[in-house]
């Protein structure tokens, strides 16, 4: 039986004085039901560690260099997230892949510091407005699968992220039967690739406009495991009630 996981993607915002929002977050949750992650910036990844006591949310970072150290002026490596308290990092965002031409292969190399650091890796996946009109979604996300996730992956450490790049921020979502299909077919791939104890025991997060409003419907569809959430987890009110309803979809 997979946990299911509520993550949230605070992107390049935040400021030290919105970790109050945090601190209603773990108040509001102080038992979840579900796993929780919030990937602040890296300037809050330490300070927000240090707020958590002993509640079970995991910080997380939302991208690592490839390399363990060295000369690489403003990245920022695996282990220097783990190092901040982070336990997991977002990988292969569409903004990344867009804003820094990451590619597959990048983002392989990426998740394969990541795992050796220890930790869990939210990678991203998604089809443009024109690969999903011109009906190539499937090709798009089987390829970005096999060549974004490493071979050593597990069912701990490898989540996944549908995120069509069209519903990003945008209020539009894909039909639940379109985002069914998908997270259907991500999921035997893995199973067809890894083997059904790491492709039943990996997660599989749908990300683009999740709201309080879509939320609940979007958990009833079968091989959503959770929400990555940009926007809506920048309150403690929206990112509360996604929450809420993800608890619901688990009874
Ligand atoms: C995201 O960027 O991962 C995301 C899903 O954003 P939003 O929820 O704002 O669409």
């Amino acid at each position: 039986m997979r946990r299911k996981l509520a993550a949230g993607n605070w992107k390049m915002n935040g400021l030290s004085t919105d970790l109050a929002e945090l601190d209603r977050l773990i108040t509001r949750h102080a038992a979840p039901a579900v796993d929780l992650l919030l990937c602040p910036p890296a300037t809050l990844l330490a300070a927000a560690s240090a707020r958590l006591g002993n509640h079970p949310l995991l910080i997380g970072g939302q991208d690592c260099h490839a390399a363990a150290s060295g000369a690489h002026t403003g990245d920022i490596s695996a282990s220097m997230l783990a190092d901040a308290g982070a336990r997991a990092v977002i990988l292969g965002h569409s903004e990344r892949r867009q804003d820094h031409e990451e590619t597959d292969q990048m983002v392989r190399a990426k998740a394969r510091a990541a795992h050796a650091a220890g930790l869990t890796t939210v990678i991203c996946l998604g089809e443009s407005l024109d690969e999903r009109e011109a009906a190539n979604t499937l090709d798009i996300i089987g390829g970005q699968l096999s060549a974004s996730v490493p071979d050593n992956s597990t069912g701990e450490n490898l989540v996944i992220a549908y995120e069509p790049i069209w519903a990003i921020g945008s209020g539009l979502t894909p039909t639940l039967d379109q985002i069914g299909e998908v997270h259907d077919f991500i999921r035997t791939r893995l199973e067809r690739r890894f083997g059904a104890g790491v492709g039943r025991s990996a997660r599989l997060l749908y990300g683009g406009s999740v709201k309080p409003e879509n939320a609940a419907e979007i958990f009833t569809i079968s091989n959503v495991d959770g929400a990555l959430v940009g926007g809506a987890s920048l309150t403690a009110d929206d990112f509360s009630a996604i929450i809420t309803a993800l608890e619901a979809s688990t009874t």
